[in-house]
């Protein structure tokens, strides 16, 4: 099983609800995206296909003549000729009667459809660059209803004595000194935390966020230096840090789509700042508690 693959089976894994909504991807989250095909203006010629390096596309030998026929003729015309006249002579015989998608004849080269997977796409452009007929684009969206499909909630499991548990991924330069700190002022903050100290908090992985809440962790904190100090960036907008709360946002909208919303949370501090700590700790915390114990939880009861 590659990453990808690896990743989308623990979406399925902690989702406890359908997902319902197209997601938008942040301007800087990269490997999620969709991919839209304007099937008229497709020669069939396949160097998307060859550009694609986890086989996310295939030529199907049919046409998808609705497709065809609802397909607007730009003003300058199609790249092929002969395929603007096909489209052209679709749509005046479309009176005819009713359409739809037909086979193409085996061995008739220049005909066909494109198929993208969005399980297997990684949304690096390389098929966009490849198509010289401009029927592809990539798009900020992310269809998590057809990559995950239906989900059946599990059951609702009672918990005696709950404390939630939670994760909080502690950067090594600032926010793990930050911590510390609380520690030595005597700061009372919730135990509920364990620490998982990282390099950067840019460096902390969805695979890792989602194997904690896969083990019916409640939620999970990625906290790292103050924005614009990371060590690793400063103030460029891709440092660590800053790409980091970019990633968090997307997937925040989607465990607020799988029904894992208000579960994740980023937050920065120095490290002097053991004050400020102890609060986002405190203040996360208090927030799981509202929440109730992570749904998740069902899942793992009826597995075991
Ligand atoms: S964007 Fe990349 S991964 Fe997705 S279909 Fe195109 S080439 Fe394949
Ligand atoms: S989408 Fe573009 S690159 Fe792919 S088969 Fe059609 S014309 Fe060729």
């Amino acid at each position: 099983m590659d990453k990808r693959e690896r990743l989308i089976q623990k979406i399925r894994n902690i989702a406890v609800k359908t997902p319902t909504r197209i997601l938008e991807v942040p301007e800087k989250v990269e490997g999620f995206g969709t991919i839209s095909y304007i099937p008229p203006s497709c020669s069939a010629c396949k160097k998307c296909i060859e550009a694609c390096e986890v086989e996310a596309l295939e030529l199907e030998p049919s046409l998808r003549l609705p497709e065809y026929i609802n397909a607007v003729i730009p003003e300058e015309g199609f790249r092929s000729k002969n395929r603007e006249s096909l489209v052209s002579l679709l749509q005046v015989l479309k009176q005819n009667g009713e359409v739809q998608t037909i086979s193409v004849p085996e061995g008739l080269p220049g005909y066909g459809s494109i198929s993208w997977s969005a399980q297997k796409c990684i949304a690096c452009n390389k098929c966009v660059e490849a198509c010289k007929e401009d029927c592809l684009s990539l798009e900020k969206t992310y269809d998590l209803v057809s990559v995950i499909g239906e989900v059946e909630p599990p059951p609702v499991v009672e918990i005696h004595d709950w404390e939630p548990f939670i994760i909080c991924f502690v950067c090594w330069e600032c926010s793990h000194a930050a911590a510390d700190l609380a520690g030595l002022m005597h700061l009372h903050y919730p135990t509920n935390i364990r620490t998982v100290r990282v390099p950067c908090s840019g460096a902390v992985e969805p695979i890792q966020i989602m194997t904690a809440l896969e083990n019916g962790v409640d939620g999970v904190l990625v906290t790292g230096c103050l924005l614009s100090e990371c060590h690793y960036g400063g103030d460029d907008p891709l440092a660590g840090n800053f790409m980091q709360a970019d990633f968090v946002k997307f997937w925040q909208s989607i465990f607020e789509e799988i029904g894992l919303g208000g579960r994740l949370y980023i937050d920065f501090a120095s490290a002097a700042m053991g004050i400020r700590f102890a609060e986002i700790v405190t203040e996360f915390v208090e927030r799981i508690k509202n929440l109730g114990p992570s749904p998740v939880r069902g899942k793992l009861e009826v597995q075991s």
